[in-house]
């Protein structure tokens, strides 16, 4: 006979710890393909392919990072002037009080205003001038020191905080990287012929 044995706190998760590091992710339309995490990392475990854009072309601008007192941090567009630092617009409400608010617009299209003496700090906009063709993360061998993450400028790139932000594979240590960019698909001989049919 099987025995079945279940703990008795099954359903008790631990709290993560403040100080967990877990798998790498990049917001790769926010990344500006500077390499500087790339060149950072100790174990070269970072992989990135990328294509300076032409001269006419416009890649648009990376987002802001709204880093607040309280440790949230927003990622969107902060409306007005983004590189104001906290608790310098003095715009007087009508009491004749200071009144300094950053607004932002998050990913979601939900608008924030928060007072400026509660912003810690603003990352500024960036104009994009490269494509990342490739971007790829071996995360068997990252030792999650966060040496990249510190030397991302548009901090684009973050580490997991999150239970399921875990890295591990039971089967494949190829399951272990991440590929941030989609490779092109490539036209197969099948769909050559789908359209050279749909052409006569
Ligand atoms: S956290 Fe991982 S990917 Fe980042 S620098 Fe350290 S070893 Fe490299
Ligand atoms: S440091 Fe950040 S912006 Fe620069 S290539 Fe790496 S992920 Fe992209």
């Amino acid at each position: 006979m099987l025995a079945k044995w279940q703990g008795k706190n099954r359903n008790n998760r631990r709290e993560i710890h403040d100080a967990f590091r877990g798998r790498l992710h990049n917001r790769v339309e926010d990344c500006i393909g500077c390499i500087s995490c790339a060149r950072k990392c100790p174990v070269e475990c970072i992989t990135i392919e990328i294509e300076r854009a032409g001269r006419d072309e416009d890649l648009g601008e990376t987002r802001n990072v709204l880093h607040l007192k309280d440790g949230a941090t927003i990622v969107g567009i902060v409306e007005g002037d983004e590189k104001l630092a906290p608790d310098t617009n003095h715009e007087r409400n009508t009491n004749h009080e200071k009144k300094t608010t950053v607004t932002i617009q998050d990913l979601e299209g939900q608008t924030h205003t928060y007072p400026s003496d509660q912003v810690e700090s603003i990352i500024a906009r960036r104009k994009k001038r490269t494509r990342i063709v490739q971007y790829d993360i071996d995360m068997s061998l990252c030792m999650f020191c966060g040496l990249c993450v510190e030397s991302c400028p548009t901090e684009c790139l973050t580490m997991g905080s999150k239970r399921e932000d875990s890295a591990f594979s039971v089967y494949n240590l190829e399951d272990l990287i991440s590929h941030f960019v989609e490779p092109p698909v490539e036209e197969t001989e099948a769909q050559k012929g789908e359209v050279e049919v749909s052409n006569n």
